[in-house]
């Protein structure tokens, strides 16, 4: 699929403007450097150079600060709220399933961030394919288009899955046009996040994508299920919210990303009444605040690879810049290293590190700038002015 998909980025470039010249005062390059009254050069829907320019330019970005567009790795496009407000997660009519998914591919796309992974639904393949035909807007979308749990069948009839069937349901899984394998090592935060797959399923099914070229992000709430998914060689953790520190220390050595996300706890307890929570259920997402903005300052002072995930659900579509802000409030990160996560390292981390996530010469022209000066203010990023997917404007607005 990665060949379609870059076949598919191209023919979406090609319906780009040819040649747009950018002038800019600030740019972060999406490493850790910055970059001065700079003029970008966008042909063929990719930055074909940097530099002090001087000529006429056709986007005038001074004042702002531009970034490489920012990348979402963990969220669930299809999840929107009904007309009364109300989340829906999966199911409804197909037909609302469809324009929510690309209501909110546009809100995200709008709202800075040019790459997503959702992990994920069905509804994400069509939606995904008819933003990298070029005719509807939105984000580049990665999919799982599944997720993986260890066991399953439905009504009631809870089968543990065998190695065998776990290691089929990848290769169909990929065979059905999936970016990526989404599983379930633990149960969710309400539940304890205890392990949920065995050692066996989660090496089966992390192994299994591997053997097919695929990465693989695992949900891992409790430290034993994240640690198994780790000593498997899968690529990412999901939340970690309780990981222990020799477990963070295994994924230095082994170079496993780490996930984790604090904007879906706020949006769960901000949009309260969207959801069907009980009162114990809140003091679970209450209480799951702190851990997860002390592992992610315990990961960053070891240099875990941390990468930039949302957990976008219903309600959090379009403001997905908010996990910016929560990481440097909450958890203490400079914000160029929350800048650095959201661009070139979320790239490598999708495979994806020599073609966005960095504002330099041969990228893709993602490009996101924001009113102000996100390394001195961080609520600056939910000031966006221009994005730019491929060398295609989206959002214009000054
Ligand atoms: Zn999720």
């Amino acid at each position: 699929m990665r060949l379609i998909s870059i076949a598919a980025i191209v023919s979406a470039a090609a319906l780009a403007q040819d040649r747009a010249v950018i002038q800019t005062s600030a740019i972060l390059d999406g490493k850790g450097g910055t970059l001065k009254n700079q003029q970008i050069v966008v042909e063929g829907g990719r930055i074909r150079s940097i530099g002090p320019g001087g000529g006429k330019a056709d986007y005038d970005l001074r004042g702002l600060t531009v970034m490489p567009g920012w990348i979402d790795t963990h969220i669930h496009l299809n999840w929107h709220m009904d007309a009364n407000h109300k989340s829906i997660a999966g199911g409804g009519k197909p037909e609302d399933a469809a324009l929510y998914t690309e209501a909110d591919a546009w809100m995200t796309l709008q709202g800075g961030f040019t790459t997503v992974q959702s992990v994920g639904a069905a509804i994400d393949g069509p939606v995904r394919d008819r933003i990298n035909e070029g005719v509807l807007p939105g984000p580049r979308v990665l999919t799982s288009l599944i997720q993986i749990q260890g066991a399953g069948g439905g009504r009631g009839q809870q089968h543990q899955w065998t190695v065998d069937e776990l290691r089929e349901m990848v290769r169909k899984n990929k065979a059905d046009g999936a970016d990526v394998i989404k599983l379930f090592a633990t149960s969710g935060l309400g539940a304890g996040g205890n392990q949920s797959m065995t050692d066996d399923q989660i090496q089966a099914v992390c192994g299994e994508a591997k053997a097919v070229g695929l990465r693989s992000v695992v949900h891992a709430i409790g430290d034993a299920g994240a640690r198994a998914a780790v000593l498997a060689g899968c690529t990412s953790i999901e939340h970690g919210t309780f990981l222990k520190d020799e477990t963070l220390d295994m994924m230095v050595q082994r170079g496993t990303y780490f996930d984790p996300n604090l904007l879906v706890l706020h949006n769960y307890l901000d949009n309260r009444a969207s959801f069907t929570f009980t009162e114990q259920a809140l003091k679970t997402l209450e209480d799951g605040l702190a851990p997860t903005a002390d592992v992610l300052r315990r990961a960053r002072a070891r240099q875990v690879k941390l990468i930039f995930g949302t957990d976008a659900v219903a309600g959090s579509h379009g403001r997905n810049a908010e996990e910016f802000v929560y990481r440097v409030k909450d958890a203490g990160e400079k914000p160029m290293d929350a800048i650095i996560s959201a661009t070139s390292l979320s790239a490598e981390s999708l495979g994806l590190g020599k073609e966005i996530g960095t504002v330099a010469a041969g990228f893709q022209a993602d490009l996101v700038a924001v009113e102000g000066d996100p390394l001195a203010d961080i609520t600056a990023v939910r000031r966006v002015r221009f994005v730019m997917k491929a060398g295609k404007v989206f959002r214009n607005a000054r």
